[in-house]
């Protein structure tokens, strides 16, 4: 069995990789100029991937159930206090169309065995009284949980004690002496490997405080559409995480004044009391996206595996992309994984890489 693996990046993809390589007996070196800097330190923490479900799209419905299934004894594992940071989410409906959208993902992501629920205006208000009145209705996804990302990556560097980190960035997979390799560079992974389809799509978000004087915030995630712009609220235990913008720009990482106020004015939709607390910070990331929303999660090479493209949910999918790496490495494959293979995309760019 080789022995020496080289892991490319050190978000939550690569120190979760990294960690279970090591633990399995690999001699792992983590390559990362700046370790849990990426979009893993910027994320909202949701793990949901029921209440984003809709009609056709089973891969992804079916490879995000599978994962959020990992999560309790996957955080179980991990050293220190306890990551999650609430249990269950509630979608809102403000109007009539994100009403019938709600029934929709009801009935059809519980056709798939889901559990979900819908609420009515008194039900929502019962459950999470800081919420606005004129919300016509919601959907409970009451399994659904949410994590502190910036805990997370704490605990995983943690439970990679193990591992040898290299404060270096990598640009050549060729000049890594590694029997096997595992690139992990998030948004920037086509920057390092070109063919690898994953592009960089940013995203803003907000990190309140609650004050002393100020409303309690929701204990749910609250989840809900204003003017068609999607904004979330996930508790975390001093106050709230406000997300997220959405745009291809590029690289670029900096907060705009339009991406803030859009947040604030679209949470303040939801949740009439949130100009009350106070903005501790604002962020921007960028979300390795893939073409179709699900990740790549697979061999390229007979020494390359690429561990990308995880989008807007990375965080929520990082147990199953342990484990998918964890049988590549061993040389096997992990059913569940198999709609994360790289190989569906047009062959031609990965063929190069190949040979390469
Ligand atoms: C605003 C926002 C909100 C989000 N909310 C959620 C959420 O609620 N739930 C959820 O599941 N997901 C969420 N996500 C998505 C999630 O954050 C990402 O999918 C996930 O963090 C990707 O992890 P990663 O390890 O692949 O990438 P990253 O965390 O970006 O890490 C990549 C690492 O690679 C390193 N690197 C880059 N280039 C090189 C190189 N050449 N050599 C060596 N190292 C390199 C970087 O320094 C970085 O540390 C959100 C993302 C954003 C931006």
């Amino acid at each position: 069995m080789p022995e020496t693996l080289a892991v490319v990046g050190g978000g939550v993809i690569g120190l979760a990789v990294a960690a279970r390589a090591s633990r399995e007996g690999w001699s792992v070196r983590l390559y990362d100029p700046s370790i849990g800097s990426g979009a893993s330190w910027v994320a909202g923490g949701m793990l949901a991937p029921l209440s984003e479900g809709w009609p056709g799209e089973h891969e992804l419905l079916a490879f995000g159930a599978h994962s959020l299934a990992r999560w309790p004894e996957f955080a179980a594992a991990l050293p220190g206090p306890s990551v999650f940071s609430a249990t269950g989410s509630l979608t809102v409906a403000l109007d009539a169309a994100d009403a019938a959208d709600l029934k929709t993902i009801a009935e059809w992501v519980g056709e798939q065995g889901h559990d979900l629920e819908i609420l009515g205006r008194a039900q929502v208000r019962e459950i999470e009284p800081s919420l606005a009145q004129n919300i016509r209705l919601g959907l409970l996804a009451p399994t659904e949980l949410a994590v502190d990302n910036r805990a997370l990556v704490g605990a995983l560097r943690e439970a990679a004690a193990d591992v040898e980190f290299v404060p270096e960035a990598v640009d050549d997979l060729g000049s890594l002496k590694a029997d096997q390799i595992v690139l992990a560079a998030g948004a920037h992974s086509a920057a390092v490997l070109a063919g690898v389809q994953v592009r960089a799509v940013k995203g803003e978000i907000l990190r309140l405080r609650r004050r002393p004087s100020a409303s309690p915030s929701p204990t749910r995630t609250i989840r809900g559409s204003v003017h068609g712009r999607a904004v979330y609220l996930v508790p975390r235990g001093d106050g709230l995480v406000v997300g997220a913008t959405q745009y291809e720009s590029g690289q670029d990482t900096q907060v705009t004044v339009a991406g803030v106020r859009d947040l604030i004015a679209d949470a303040e939709r939801l949740m009439p009391s949130i100009g009350e607390y106070e903005l501790h910070e604002t962020a921007a990331g960028l979300r390795p996206m893939s073409p179709d929303g699900l990740p790549l999660i697979g061999r390229i090479s007979e020494r390359v595996i690429v561990a990308s493209g995880h989008g807007r949910n990375g965080i929520l999918l990082t147990p199953i992309t342990a484990d998918a790496v964890s049988a590549l490495l061993a040389g096997d494959t992990l059913p569940e994984a198999k709609a994360a293979d790289p190989a569906r995309f047009e062959p031609a760019p990965l063929e190069k890489v190949r040979n390469k």
